[in-house]
């Protein structure tokens, strides 16, 4: 395979620049005779090389490819940029003189040695010791990247953003030397992906980064053959085609064989024969009509609906890990593409359910396995001690390490829900790659906002992003604050400021954000988006030009919509129209927040809607919304009818306690139902119900579904306790099918079951939660819960704060409980399924549970 890395390039000693002394330049640099070289030697080098104004021309050959023409003609901008000197380029180098070699055919002409067989596809050398100063490297990018690294390396130019490229001053002098040492570099990683927009739609761009996965004009010298790993087993084996007659061929689920599934489909059956051809003849045509295509796809869709036969179980059970059927699926996969294509890679998921690498099962060296970070907390490095989620990924890795040749690496360094919001991520993404490239990674996908644009801080990520998957080791923290000084100019201190004071404060405040957090876990409240807004106010009054001035303006977005987001946590009421609290807020927030939006072309606000449909969802708020306040002398209690009627309030008032979770912004979920399968309000469908009845202490509100079902639920105090009812009368025949998703607040961001303790009754109150680690149950812990359904009692209780919630249903009623405890972000979900009912035309159904406060454990 191409560019195969030696077991030794993978330590972090040899990451770090290689310089190669070839003898016939040797006189000139022998003071560093050395093999390799750090970035910490090579800066403190002496500039007493050659002096830049010397050179006269460019020479690149007319065998020239496409990309080192291409290269030749950016050494000569880049040049002139820093220089302020125009290079010719000629053909052949007839004249006497200085010139600079662009490429194999132009060194080998000029008779000096382009050895380029360890090069791989990006490699290159920079011989810089004689009258000729040569760049060449691999085909079919190595002499391009070489250019762009000789101006960043030498002269100390930074591709910053796609049109800021920073040139020092000093390039200008006349006398400017560069340093006395060639240079020589093969990446580790063999593919490399910072996923933002910024580079996704600027493949020049992205090629002066070094990504080597965003596709442009074949001059920027093509993109790696790997691909990322995506979830295609279902399009592999369809159930379109074979799901009527060969159900037996996909997943059994709760004693079914699933058909249909969220996640793009469902999962195979991976120990049924017959799916093993399938897979692989639907994967040797694939190969067939992709030749230049490097890895092949055989990986599980996107939910944990694994096969649970008495085959695949078995499997599971011998090999402690569900990526022990799957392992052993793909192998025989790769074991017969092999046959026909030894060349071609069988890419397949660690990816939750299959990240615990089995206990006896190896991957076939022809097989690669993107593993995925999903799970882990983001401000945390992935290798740090201190935080046990990422722990729990690095003893993964380390199983795997042993277990399959080709591993890379899929890790998420953004909010999902909030591509704008602060996120405090910039200490940890360099010592993760790290991380990744000394434990056997081969290629890293940076996740980040990739179908957004002008996301939070984006071009300075981007740019942190790329140059440490370049270079791992490369520290981000000192790459961050390095674009700032260059890009933001005189404005550079007050954001290197928040930076670092919001950094210092998830460390203090022991935050663990991972990649879907919610302004809990993102510690964002009043008092620090005040905070943050300063800064931003004192960068711009000190930006001196327009260009600095519309950089720290755009920077300035993330400052604004964590601003939006903490207005939407506590909503005022007043009158019946619940509205932002907006107490030391501008009034015009939202519209300066869309007028900014449009100026930069937001085009985003997260991975799953676009910019516009959230500002229209923010404008709706701020207008107010239809609220409706229930109140005695135990809770007060506030719905929001035209948002899926929501619940913002449950503030039981001999405690002064507000039970809901407040602190996330509105434009998610809060305490509210849906349905899961026909018409209705849904978690990403919000309908609006009407008003029907209205009293101090009950409210009816309904909505009628497109099928014409009517949905009515009826919320009402009846002393110390909440009744929640929910009827659905149904016009055709359809499925009476609901979600209770009651989002609490968890008093603290503890894991500690003794601190904070889930309840359930079945014959007597049971607890939980007893033994679980970092809030997560075992297989056989997570039976416990569902005891709850006999007695009728799902609870929590956090011991310190002295306070919880139970909610009491009618025993057999309820079909499931599940139980959601994210300490990241102080949240319990006590959620609850009905038993579903298939209802004929003009029947109804209902379902119904209680809330009640609690002030003591429950026993
Ligand atoms: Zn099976
Ligand atoms: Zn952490």
């Amino acid at each position: 395979m191409e560019n195969k890395l030696k077991k030794s390039v993978q330590h972090k000693i040899l990451i770090s620049l290689l310089l190669v002394l070839s003898s016939s330049f040797f006189i000139k640099c022998s003071q560093k005779e050395k093999s390799q070289i750090s970035e910490e030697e090579w800066a403190s080098l002496p500039a007493d090389g050659p002096n830049l104004s010397a050179y006269e021309r460019i020479i690149c050959s007319s065998e020239a490819t496409k990309s080192e023409l291409y290269a030749a003609s950016e050494f000569q901008r880049l040049f002139k940029e820093f220089t302020g000197k125009e290079l010719a380029i000629d053909k052949t180098d007839s004249q006497s003189g200085k010139s600079i070699l662009i490429g194999v055919e132009a060194t080998v002409a000029a008779g000096l040695q382009a050895n380029t067989e360890k090069m791989g596809e990006e490699g290159f050398n920079i011989d810089i010791a004689g009258e000729k100063l040569a760049i060449y490297g691999g085909h079919s990018r190595g002499t391009l990247y070489g250019v762009y690294e000789f101006f960043e390396q030498y002269c100390d130019v930074r591709y910053l953003t796609h049109d800021h490229t920073f040139y020092p001053a000093e390039g200008k002098d006349k006398d400017f030397r560069i340093k006395g040492s060639n240079y020589s570099y093969v990446p580790p990683f063999a593919f490399r992906w910072s996923y933002y927009g910024e580079t996704n739609r600027n493949p020049a761009f992205a090629a002066q980064l070094h990504t080597n996965t965003v596709a442009g004009d074949e001059k920027l010298g093509g993109i790696t053959g790997y691909k990322l790993v995506i979830h295609n087993v279902a399009n592999l084996v369809p159930p379109a085609i074979y799901g009527k007659e060969h159900p037996e061929y996909y997943a059994l689920v709760n004693g079914r064989r699933v058909l249909e599934m969220h996640g793009g489909g469902p999962q195979l059956c991976l120990t049924n024969p017959e799916v093993l051809e399938i897979v692989v003849k639907a994967t040797l045509d694939a190969i067939e009509k992709n030749p230049k295509i490097k890895n092949f796809n055989v990986a599980h869709m996107d939910n944990s609906s694994y096969c649970t036969c008495k085959l695949c179980a078995a499997i599971d059970a011998r090999e402690e890990s569900h990526a022990g059927t799957m392992f052993s699926f793909v192998n025989a996969v790769a074991e017969r593409i092999e046959k026909k294509h030894p060349e071609v890679l069988i890419g397949t998921y660690a990816y939750q359910y299959t990240r615990k690498p089995p206990k006896t099962i190896r991957a076939h060296d022809n097989v690669l396995i993107q593993l995925c970070s999903i799970e882990c907390c983001d401000f945390h490095a992935i290798d740090d001690p201190t935080c046990s989620l990422n722990q729990e990924f690095c003893a993964d890795m380390d199983g795997w390490k042993d277990k399959a040749k080709n591993i890379f690496i899929w890790h998420y360094n953004t909010n999902f829900r909030g591509y704008l919001l602060p996120f405090p991520n910039l200490r940890s993404i360099g010592k993760s790659v790290e991380y990744f490239a000394n434990n056997n990674g081969r290629g890293v996908f940076m996740q980040a906002a990739g179908n957004g644009f002008s996301t939070e801080l984006s071009d300075l990520r981007n740019y942190v992003m790329s140059r440490c998957l370049w270079k791992p080791g490369r520290d981000s923290w000192e790459e961050a604050l390095e674009f700032c000084r260059m890009h933001y100019a005189e404005s550079a201190q007050p954001i290197i400021d928040y930076l670092t004071y919001y950094h210092d404060l998830i460390d203090k405040e022991n935050r663990h954000p991972g990649c879907f957090p919610t302004e809990a876990s993102l510690f964002l409240n009043s008092e620090t988006v005040k905070r943050i807004d300063n800064y931003f106010a004192e960068a711009l009054a000190l930006a001196k030009s327009d260009d600095v001035r519309s950089r720290v303006e755009k920077a300035s977005l993330c400052s604004y919509r964590a601003k939006l987001s903490v207005a939407t946590m506590e909503l005022k009421y007043e009158n019946g129209l619940c509205k932002p609290s907006l107490d030391d807020v501008d009034e015009n927030l939202l519209s300066r927040y869309a007028e900014l939006c449009a100026k930069y072309n937001v085009s985003r606000e997260n991975e799953y809607i676009k910019n516009d449909v959230y500002l229209a969802k923010m404008c709706k708020i701020y207008s107010g919304m239809t609220a409706v306040r229930l109140e005695n002398d135990y809770w007060r209690v506030i719905v929001l009818p035209e948002s899926n009627a929501k619940i913002v309030e449950m503030t039981y008032k001999p405690t002064g306690r507000n039970v809901i979770q407040p602190a996330r912004s509105l434009d998610r979920f809060r305490f509210e139902e849906w349905v899961r399968q026909g018409d209705g309000p849904k978690a990403d469908g919000i309908l609006a119900y009407k008003v029907i009845e209205k009293s101090p202490i009950k409210t009816v509100v309904a909505l009628t579904a497109k099928d014409g079902a009517l949905i009515e639920r009826t919320i009402s105090l009846a002393g110390t306790a909440i009744h929640f009812e929910t009827t659905l009368k149904a016009k055709k025949a359809r499925a009476f099918d609901f979600f209770v998703h009651p989002e609490y607040d968890a008093g603290s961001g503890s894991d500690d079951p003794q601190e904070v303790s889930i309840y359930v009754k079945a014959k007597e109150w049971l607890q939980a939660n007893q033994g679980w680690v970092n809030a997560k149950p075992t297989d056989e812990q997570s039976a416990l819960i569902k005891e709850g359904l006999k007695g009728g009692s799902f609870a929590y209780f956090n011991k310190k704060e002295d306070f919880g919630v139970e909610q009491r249903f009618k025993p057999g009623a309820f079909e499931d409980i599940n139980l959601y405890w994210s300490p990241e972000r102080i949240q319990i979900n006590l959620e609850m399924t009905p038993i579903v009912k298939k209802l004929k035309a003009g029947e109804q159904a209902k379902y119904a549970y209680e809330v009640h406060y609690l002030a003591k454990e429950p026993n």
